[in-house]
């Protein structure tokens, strides 16, 4: 384990520091942490009583990246549906092991991702929950993202049993145990795991239901994120339409939805979370949305969506974004070519300060500024995969792994050093994770357990 800092005091020291701060910019030197919180970011800062220092000579120093849009409580099932389009995602993981998944199960799988998402210097994560098959069930994913360390949106969803009524048609409203979640569990929106509604919307449950779950997750001053763009109808328009579309929305993919559909969304102050990775791996979800988003003058947000098609390392997600960027840009040159194209430096903030304007926490994490939460990660740039690491932007979009990766703080609590994430987390979940991979038999590649549907 680390040494602790007296007063929580770490002095960061001679780092490539990429503040994704406007006017800050970028330096080479140090950032102070006290309490909990950066107290100040500048050259041959002088480290004050009791502080512990950290060598970042060779490191990036950045913000810890912020994930959108993830559905934990699969990681289990991770990797399982390389391939498959969202038709077999959707009838093997929602239907086949949703239903399958104990309390015990949506605790060991969520810690798995929880650790593999610090593990890759992702600190805060939207967690898409869309396992609430139990009051025991939610206790469960709770528990386990406030053990990980992690920061997180907890996004109370739907329950996994008997998911088609929940998913696709107006039988029901979010569930009622939302409320107790809120009172009871999550009351606090000042704590490291805050809550926030996973609404289905109006493209899987139709306007009415959609009106009356935005009601409840206002009435219980919840934002939301909804899945949105899928093709079937035109739902940010309709939001727009009921008077609905506001800042307290975050609109996860939005890949077919129309560019006067996206204007409508970043005009009302909406944001958007754009999933390249699975995008791409998934068909069905459209297009990546990313450059279509910046050209109506909105700040896209990197999602890595689920491990099921995709990785814990978001690095590997905003490689996804330029790439698809770049293959329509060249595919269909009369409409992408005309397009803003997506810089790396773009891409940093989408993954960074983007993100935090997008789950609602712009002004506690997402930048190294003095008086926002120590939420730091140290990205090395002289091992084999980085060196030289000439321009470090450049290098972490082309590049970085969650090997790179050698240390995170979140909140100014150490939980990765010298490589390794700390606590003994990953060991204790193995064999309940293997136990798990046993009862529900997933045959990577096999395929979908009945007829897929196409989206
Ligand atoms: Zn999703």
């Amino acid at each position: 384990m680390s040494a602790t800092g007296e007063g929580g005091r770490y002095l960061i020291r001679g780092g490539t520091v990429l503040t994704m701060d406007p006017k800050l910019g970028s330096l080479v030197g140090d950032v102070l942490v006290e309490g909990g919180k950066i107290t100040e970011v500048g050259v041959d800062l002088r480290p004050p009583e009791g502080a512990v220092l950290i060598d970042a000579t060779n490191c990036a120093v950045l913000p810890g990246l912020i994930d959108t849009h993830r559905h934990l409580w699969s990681a289990a099932v991770r990797q399982t549906g390389v391939g498959w389009d969202y038709g077999a995602y959707h009838m093997t993981v929602q239907r086949r092991w949703g239903e399958q998944f104990t309390a015990d199960d949506v605790y060991w799988s969520q810690l798995l991702g929880a650790l593999s998402a610090l593990n890759a210097g992702v600190t805060t994560i939207c967690d898409e929950s869309h396992i609430q098959n139990s009051p025991a069930h939610t206790d469960a994913a709770v528990k386990a993202l406030q053990e990980s360390g992690v920061r997180a949106r907890f996004g109370y969803g739907f329950p996994s049993v008997n998911v088609a009524s929940w998913m696709f048609g107006p039988t029901h409203t979010i569930p009622e145990d939302i409320r107790r979640v809120r009172t009871e569990l999550l009351p606090d929106d000042d704590a490291l795991v805050t809550l926030q509604a996973m609404l289905r919307g109006p493209e899987m449950t139709g306007l009415d239901v959609a009106t009356k779950d935005l009601e409840i997750a206002r009435d219980l001053g919840l934002r939301s994120t909804m899945h949105i763009g899928f093709g079937m109808a035109p739902g940010i328009e309709q939001l727009s339409d009921a008077g609905l579309l506001d800042s307290d929305l975050l609109l996860i993919h939005g890949g077919k939805s129309t560019d006067e559909e996206l204007r409508m969304g970043v005009a009302a102050g909406a944001s958007f979370s754009i999933s390249p990775g699975t995008e791409a791996f998934m068909p069905g979800l459209g297009i990546p949305a990313t450059s279509r988003v910046l050209s109506v003058g909105g700040e896209p947000s990197m999602s890595a969506d689920t491990e099921v098609a995709s990785s814990a390392d978001l690095f590997s997600t905003l490689r996804a974004a330029m790439a698809t960027d770049i293959t329509v840009r060249n595919a269909l040159p009369e409409y992408y070519g005309a397009l803003p194209e997506v810089t790396p430096d773009q891409l940093l903030l989408s993954a960074t300060l983007w993100g935090a304007h997008a789950c609602g926490l712009g002004d506690k994490v997402g930048s190294l500024v003095p008086g926002k939460a120590a939420d730091i990660i140290m990205v090395r740039l002289d091992d084999l995969t980085m060196f030289p690491g000439s321009d470090a932007v450049r290098s972490l979009i082309a590049a970085a792994t969650a090997g790179s990766v050698d240390t995170v703080m979140v909140d100014g609590n150490l939980v990765k050093q010298d490589g390794k994430v700390l606590g003994t987390g990953f060991e204790r979940l193995k064999p309940r994770i293997l136990e798990l991979m046993d009862r529900l038999q997933p045959r990577p590649g096999s395929g979908p357990v009945d007829t897929p549907f196409s989206v």
